[in-house]
């Protein structure tokens, strides 16, 4: 049986769809839609613009009428009634929270959503999207309750995974040649606060570095801005290198009315006093965080200081969002929202400020010596690959010219001699 495969959404949607892959592993694998006998789509419902897409896959694959189409993930969670009503010759429905019932879904069909929430254990793991660069989801749901954000509706409470589980699939993997492990959640600092009753990130991150012996990048995505939590990653950075100088913090605003308004639970010199200690504690450190501008009651005034704040370059990268209305949140509800032509306006100045820090950030690295990750081979001697300062699917590359043979996966010294808008150059040495 031949099965394809389309995962849309966030790096969350790629570890689930893996997860299923790995319950289907006996089936033949294929990119042609046309040649396949079931076709998996991993839909994501979070934002309207997703949720257009993954409409617009599920009625592209429905137009292959020999194939069994089987529609996963948020959205599926999110609006099945209307979803089975739109889209009458789905063959299976399967919610976020239930990709484990994907095998009987692929073999009687029918609706597989809302069984208890889980999440995945390492032996459910086995099959990745990519094989030097894994995302291994360390949780699953959330407990906070953002003002903006209806990933708590429809993902359930926080579920830490076992911290032997974790390190053990770390392990293996790196055993198996993956190069790099990039531990994701929807917060990675809430991790252990439900099953061993206190943030155990650090925790997580010393039993991985412990189990794992082979050289690996540990990269850290997606932190909630606990200081507590943040100060506990930055002393296990600080004292060993196999962890990335990098970490993904989303601030979403720098305003405190906005920030009050969004119930984020911090204010601007709580940003500040995060940024200032990681700075301090680990040079050369890259930080990455997302901005929503556009908010319900967003003024004139609170958009020039995030857009000042953005441009101070205190944080590396910047990942600009346009407000998104979504039923269901509490900001749905707030008056004074700026249209549509506003928010656009704003998100394009905002992410032009953000693209003049990554330059003039680029033009410094000029004449420094980085460890990279190789990714590919450009074209003959040319190669692609990332520093540790810059995370898979969402940052820059650097290109280097290397006289030797090298494959994905491998690390390779390179001399940074130049940049190219976003991206690095460099020769290895
Ligand atoms: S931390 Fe806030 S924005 Fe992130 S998933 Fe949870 S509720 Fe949504």
């Amino acid at each position: 049986m031949k099965l394809g495969v389309i995962n849309l959404g966030c790096p969350k949607n790629t570890v689930d769809t893996e997860v299923m892959m790995s319950y289907l592993r006996d089936f033949t694998l294929t990119q042609n839609p046309s040649e396949a006998d079931y076709i998996l789509i991993n839909t994501c419902g979070f934002l309207r613009a997703s949720r257009l897409e993954s409409s617009k896959a599920i009625s592209d694959m429905l137009k292959n009428k020999k194939c069994k189409v089987i529609v996963a993930g948020c959205f599926v969670t999110k609006e099945l009634k209307k979803l089975k009503k739109q889209f009458k010759a789905v063959y299976a429905w399967v919610g976020v929270n239930d990709i484990s019932n994907i095998r009987k879904a692929v073999e009687h069909g029918g609706v597989y959503v809302n069984s208890a929430p889980c999440v995945y254990k390492s032996t459910e793991h086995v099959t990745l999207l990519n094989s030097y660069s894994a995302y291994v989801k360390i949780s699953d749901g959330c407990n906070h309750r953002c003002s903006f954000c209806v990933i708590p509706s429809i993902k359930g409470k926080y579920r830490s995974r076992k911290t032997e589980d974790i390190a053990g699939e770390v392990s293996a993997l790196v055993d198996s040649g993956v190069s790099e492990i990039n531990l994701i959640s929807q917060d990675l600092t809430y991790y252990g606060r439900d099953n061993y009753g206190r943030s155990s990130i650090a925790r997580l991150m010393k039993a991985i570095l412990k189990k794992t012996k082979k050289f690996f990048w540990l990269r850290l995505l997606y932190l909630y801005p606990d200081f507590a939590a943040i100060k506990g990653i930055v002393s296990v950075m600080a004292s060993d290198k196999r962890v990335c100088r990098y970490l993904d913090i989303p601030f979403q605003h720098i305003s405190n009315g906005i920030l009050k308004s969004m119930k984020r639970g911090y204010l601007r010199h709580d940003v500040e006093g995060i940024i200032h200690h990681i700075k301090s504690a680990i040079p050369g450190v890259h930080l990455r965080t997302s901005f929503i501008t556009g908010y319900p009651g967003e003024t004139q005034a609170d958009f020039e200081e995030l857009k000042q704040f953005i441009g101070c370059g205190y944080v590396e990268k910047s990942g600009i969002f346009g407000y998104s209305d979504e039923p269901g949140t509490h900001a749905y509800t707030l008056k004074n929202k700026p249209g549509q032509a506003i928010i656009k306006k704003r998100q394009k100045s905002l992410a032009a400020v953000a693209a003049k820090v990554c330059y003039t950030i680029n033009a410094g690295e000029t004449g420094k010596t980085k460890k990279v990750l190789v990714i590919g081979e450009r074209a003959k001697g040319i190669y692609m690959g990332r520093t540790g300062e810059n995370a898979p699917d969402i940052d820059n590359y650097i290109l280097f010219n290397s006289g030797k043979s090298h494959k994905p996966g491998d690390f390779v010294t390179v001399k940074v001699t130049g940049y190219e808008k976003f991206d690095l150059l460099g020769a290895a040495i």
